[in-house]
């Protein structure tokens, strides 16, 4: 399967700005087939363990996390750019190569004993999930994995996040 997920998923040199190598999704977004099957991958894998919450990081990372939840009788969490949320929030700084960043999620998403899964498109150096995974045990919730389609393995993002499980679908090692 893998195989047939990584020929839908196209590189963009030097997007959104120089020396990036963007993943675009789009294509396997586009595709129905490709799409149930990663949807149903994460759906079968974490159907055993509960979750009772479903995190999706802004913005693509909803695209994933809402087909999943409705597939789980889960509910959805949005973990937002700041700003963006109406009520109270909780929110997470952290370090990106050059400055920082914010992430908020509501203060009521969810709470103590809640499992969550927190979904994304890509995971590359790890510091978005790991400030999502933070954001969501201070709120008292247990965190079960952290899942993702694309996995830039070469930026080390799993040795950001050693205390949770991580699941990527297709993985690139930099060569
Ligand atoms: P990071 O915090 O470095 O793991 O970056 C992960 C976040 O940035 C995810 O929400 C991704 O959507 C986005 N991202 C980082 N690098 C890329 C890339 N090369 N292509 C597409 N999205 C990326």
């Amino acid at each position: 399967m893998e195989a047939d997920l990584r020929a839908l998923i196209r590189d963009i040199p030097d997007f959104p700005e120089p020396g990036i190598v963007f993943k675009d999704i789009t294509p396997l977004l586009g595709d129905g087939n490709a799409f149930r099957r990663v949807i149903d991958t994460f759906v079968e894998r974490y159907r055993p363990s509960a979750p009772t919450q479903i995190a999706g990081i802004e913005a693509r990372g909803f695209m994933f996390a809402a087909p999943v939840a409705f597939a789980l009788d889960a509910g959805l969490v949005p973990i937002r750019k700041p700003g963006k949320l109406p009520s109270d929030v909780e929110k997470e700084i952290y370090e990106l190569e050059y400055g920082t960043d914010i992430l908020e999620v509501h203060k009521d998403a969810v709470r103590e004993g809640d499992k969550v899964l927190v979904l994304d498109d890509v995971l590359a150096t790890g510091g978005t999930a790991a400030a999502a995974c933070r954001l969501l045990r201070r709120l008292g919730a247990e965190v079960l994995a952290v899942a993702v389609l694309v996995e830039l393995e070469f930026l080390g993002g799993r040795d950001r996040l050693p205390d949770v499980e991580v699941l990527s679908l297709v993985t690139y090692d930099g060569s």
